[in-house]
């Protein structure tokens, strides 16, 4: 799955520096910025999914680089901070465009449940796991290949809906009416060869071996699981 980029601009070393950290440590790939131009100019690379920032910073506060930034990426995610001491009201992050705000002092955990609904808004629907990835708004699916390099798997429309939805789902078990009712749009039980036959494609497709699976586990009687 493409990583996630944050640009987090916040003057105070003591906020940012952790923060930079948990959000690292939680997968995203974040850059800092430290003052309101800098952080506007990293901003409008437009290489970021999500924005955090403080309102109170030097040169250009976190207001105008809000404004700034919607003005030209509708797209992006911004989180703004604030000081209770800065005296900004909410309504006032919202006319600048901001999705969010989370008020001085947050817990951490808090701010990392923001950040992830932020990733949720801006990619809702792309998945990943054992090397195998989805993207449902492009309808494309792909497959980390030895060496490391991605190659693009030629799938069906079903069999592109069964792998989005078993990615999506990795590591627990999805049953066979749960699949027939997303990907077939039906609970007769009777298409379950259908089903079958879509596996066994998809498998061929992964190069996967239904013996010794990388990917598809069948549980028998119940459904599959996609390798986490
Ligand atoms: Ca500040």
């Amino acid at each position: 799955m493409r990583v996630t980029a944050v640009l987090l601009v916040e003057d105070d070393a003591s906020i940012a520096a952790p923060l930079a950290r948990s959000l690292r440590r939680e997968g995203y790939d974040v850059e800092a910025a430290v003052d309101g131009p800098t952080g506007l100019e990293a901003g409008l690379t437009g290489r970021f999914d999500v924005a955090i920032l403080d309102i109170g910073l030097p040169f250009m506060d976190g207001l105008e680089v809000c404004r700034r930034l919607r003005a030209r990426l509708p797209q992006l995610q911004i989180l703004l901070l604030t000081a209770r001491s800065e005296e900004v009201d909410f309504v006032d992050g919202l006319d600048a465009g901001a999705d969010d705000y989370v008020a001085k002092p947050f817990r951490l955990a808090e701010l990392l449940a923001r950040v992830r609904a932020a990733q949720r808004r801006v990619a809702p629907d792309r998945h990943a796991a054992a090397g195998v990835r989805v993207d449902a708004a492009a309808r494309r699916a792909y497959r980390t290949v030895a060496g490391g390099a991605e190659e693009e798997l030629h799938l069906s429309g079903k069999e592109f809906d069964l792998l989005r939805v078993l990615v999506r789902e990795a590591g627990t078990v999805v049953t066979r009416q749960k699949l027939l009712a997303e990907v077939w749009e039906t609970s007769w039980m009777g298409s379950t060869k259908t089903l079958d036959q879509h596996i066994s494609w998809l498998r061929q497709k992964l190069d996967d071996d239904a013996a010794d699976p990388r990917y598809i586990t069948t549980i028998r009687g119940v459904g599959f699981r996609f390798t986490p």
